[in-house]
């Protein structure tokens, strides 16, 4: 948290094949009039479709003239398959990268797993900085990441993954300020300085409650569960209802001073407008 003005920046993901290019380029086209500070661009697990993380990193940075923050997984990854990436990104003028561990694919083996070659983000991120010019970007966890033992030891691992080189972190997405509030306070207290870009996910239907929420572990506030409760059979006042309370979230989050709204649009143009169209920054 600082005094500075709150930036703000987006998720964007890649498709999922390659015949819908077009698509997601008129989507990046339309985003990019929300002039963010930087987009961000997600990348498979698996290590699969990098190149379409590539491709469209590539358009956001060189054809829109805006930050393009390539995400990157190590889990399902070689080394060399990271230094490959690696030198896509750079020829593409891309010196933003995410550096995440990933989720452990459903079909790998425990040999593969056990035997990968990055251990934790941590060590991914130790390769790139010795190795690249990235600027590095970090996933933090304001309500614990799953696998942690304790709260506290996932904040001692999040401070070692930053003295490795991160140099911004951006949150999982959650639904309550005060977790926030909490997070930012207790990183700071443990010497965590750099600076944090909170994660919001609009809710606009009650599938996404299903499935991204729970998925994610996120909980869930009443005061969002009382408004699933009351327009949860109507779609489009649910629409209403989640574009409503993402609004109210993140102008609490601005007036509190956070450092960065980075909102998880899930490639919804009109939506994302919608919603940076209320704020004051
Ligand atoms: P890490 O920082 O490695 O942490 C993983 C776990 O290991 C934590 O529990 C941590 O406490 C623990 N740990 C870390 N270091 C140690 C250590 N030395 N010893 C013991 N335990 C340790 N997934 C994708 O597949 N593609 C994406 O594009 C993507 N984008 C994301 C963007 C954001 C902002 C966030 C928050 C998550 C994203 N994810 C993405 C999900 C992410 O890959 C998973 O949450 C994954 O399980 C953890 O990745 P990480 O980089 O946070 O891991």
């Amino acid at each position: 948290m600082s005094a500075s003005k709150t930036t703000l920046s987006l998720e964007v993901f890649p498709p999922k094949k390659d015949d819908n290019f077009a698509n997601a380029f008129s989507t990046m086209d339309q985003l990019a009039d929300l002039k963010p500070s930087f987009i961000s661009v997600t990348y498979g697990a698996g290590g699969s479709r990098s190149k379409n993380t590539v491709e469209i990193a590539d358009y956001i940075q060189n054809k829109l003239g805006i930050p393009a923050l390539a995400h990157m997984t190590c889990v399902g990854n070689k080394k060399e398959d990271i230094d490959a990436v690696c030198t896509q990104l750079a020829d593409a003028n891309i010196s933003r990268v995410l550096a995440l561990r990933g989720d452990r694919p459903a079909d790998m083996t425990d040999e593969q797993y056990n035997g990968r070659d990055f251990a934790y983000a941590s060590e991914l991120v130790s390769h790139l900085k010795e190795h690249t010019d990235f600027t590095l970007f970090g996933a933090c966890y304001p309500e614990k990441h799953f696998e942690a033992m304790s709260t506290r030891a996932d904040l001692m691992h999040l401070k070692q993954k930053v003295e490795c080189g991160v140099s911004e972190l951006i949150t999982q997405l959650f639904m309550n300020n005060d977790v926030f509030y909490d997070f930012a306070d207790r990183a700071l207290a443990a010497g965590i300085t750099v600076p944090i870009h909170a994660g919001i996910m609009p809710i606009t239907s009650v599938k996404q409650v299903a499935t991204t929420i729970s998925l994610s572990g996120t909980s869930i506030p009443k005061a969002f569960s009382d408004l699933v409760a009351r327009y949860g059979d109507d779609p489009e006042e649910m629409k209403k209802a989640g574009i409503d309370y993402a609004i109210r979230q993140m102008q609490d989050l601005i007036d509190g001073g956070v450092d960065g709204i980075h909102i998880y649009c899930m490639n919804k143009p009109k939506t994302t407008a919608s919603i940076v169209s209320a704020l004051s920054f």
